[in-house]
């Protein structure tokens, strides 16, 4: 179904606003699971910042970076989203929004996604797929210890 040019702008909007106010944006001191991860074809990089708790809940959540708005809106939108969960739940939700970006078939839970699902636009611009899924390709390092 086609959108209309409101709910275009309103989508712009939303991103727009995660990539000029990001959220949870800074460092963690250490010790903590840090990764980069960085988009030579967009020229965005992002740096991920992550702790744990003993039972594996990511207990804090932070990122730095600098490069387009779709690579920053997808990072801060992304530790609004895991932060508080378990790896697992963060796990589930990285393979939903993939399949969402990459048009790889329906997420298994649609709804948790909340506002990421207004970056599935970018499926049809493979080089965007790239920004959309930089820092969830880092926490994803950073939780492997890479
Ligand atoms: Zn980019």
């Amino acid at each position: 179904m086609p959108l209309s040019d409101e709910l275009r702008d309103l989508y712009q909007q939303v991103i727009l606003d995660h990539s000029r106010n990001p959220r949870n944006h800074g460092e963690i001191p250490p010790p903590c699971l840090h990764a980069h991860g960085d988009n030579p074809s967009c020229g965005d990089e992002i740096d991920v910042y992550l702790r744990l708790t003993e039972d594996g809940q990511i207990e804090d959540l932070k990122f730095t970076g600098q490069g387009c708005a779709i690579s920053q809106a997808s990072a801060s939108m992304m530790t609004q989203k895991i932060k508080g969960k378990s790896k697992a739940e963060a796990e589930a939700i990285r393979e939903d929004f993939r399949r969402v970006v990459m048009g790889d078939g329906a997420p298994a839970d649609e709804d948790a996604l909340g506002e990421l699902i207004l970056l599935e636009g970018v499926q049809k611009f493979p080089q965007r797929v790239k920004c959309a899924m930089l820092a969830w390709r880092a926490v994803e390092q950073a939780l492997e210890g890479k």
